[in-house]
């Protein structure tokens, strides 16, 4: 199958380095500390964020350090099959490792020993690349929580089709079969935290679909600084009102 039609267009109308469009929301889930909802094109997740708050295993609880867990499920309406085990199994399970491990990399869990962290993650629409826009939505959501980070992790996935390589694969991308990687960043530190390849890349092609991966997740990163800049700007609003 052709996925780079001989102008350069992808079968959504993209250019091979372009991404889908992203939006993010913070705030919501009321109940929970911090959250967000985060869409790349039309895979839309929701991430919430509980604590620090204390440790409900005790067995579990660390003195120096605070304890993350992570959840990723996709709700059963998230696939175009219903999806029985929205959580579970493996695929699941390793996503929130994987989830969990990254957003550990920029958590200060030192200055909260004692302490648990929830991250709840769900995929409400999946259309390819759900891993990244639950650690780009986890991301907004810990900031909402005001969990301090020494960064912000953000990410994204680029794949290789058609010797061509594509920044932010979408279902149709993904399940072609072709090789892909997923990269996560922290921008500011200017180092990566996450990557995780999907079937063998030749070795002179991986740096370059990295490259574009990483600048997916550059981009990802400069626009969550808006949201979080423009969010606290309401807040400080909505303080002065009430002064
Ligand atoms: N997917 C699905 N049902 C499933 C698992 C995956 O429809 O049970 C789709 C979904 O759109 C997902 C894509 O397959 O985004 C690729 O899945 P993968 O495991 O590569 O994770 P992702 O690309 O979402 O990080």
């Amino acid at each position: 199958m052709e996925y780079v039609s001989p102008e350069g267009l992808r079968l959504d109308g993209r250019r091979p380095m372009e991404m889908r469009q992203i939006r993010a929301e913070i705030g919501a889930v009321s109940r929970a500390d911090g959250s967000a909802i985060f869409e790349m094109g039309n895979t839309k997740v929701v991430a919430a964020v509980y604590g620090p708050r204390e440790v409900q295993n005790r067995s579990q609880q660390m003195s120096d350090q605070a304890l993350i867990r992570c959840e990723y499920s996709m709700a059963n309406f998230s696939t175009g099959d219903r999806k029985r085990k929205p959580k579970g199994d493996r695929r699941s399970t390793e996503i929130s490792m994987v989830i969990r491990q990254t957003m550990e990399a920029c958590i200060m869990t030192h200055l909260m020993p004692r302490s648990q962290i929830d991250i709840y993650v769900q995929v409400l629409q999946a259309d390819g690349g759900t891993r990244s826009a639950c650690i780009n939505a986890a991301t907004l959501a810990l900031s909402d929580a005001g969990i301090p980070m020494c960064d912000l992790v953000t990410s994204c996935s680029a794949g290789y089709l058609n010797s061509t390589p594509l920044l932010d694969l979408n279902y149709v991308e993904d399940s072609a079969g072709g090789p892909d990687v997923t990269v996560g960043i922290l921008p500011k530190l200017d180092k990566v935290t996450l990557l995780q390849m999907d079937s063998k890349l030749p070795i002179d092609i991986v740096e370059n679909v990295m490259q574009l991966a990483t600048e997916g997740c550059k981009a990802v990163a400069n626009y969550i600084r808006e949201i979080l800049l423009e969010n606290t700007k309401q807040l400080e609003y909505r303080r002065g009102l009430m002064n």
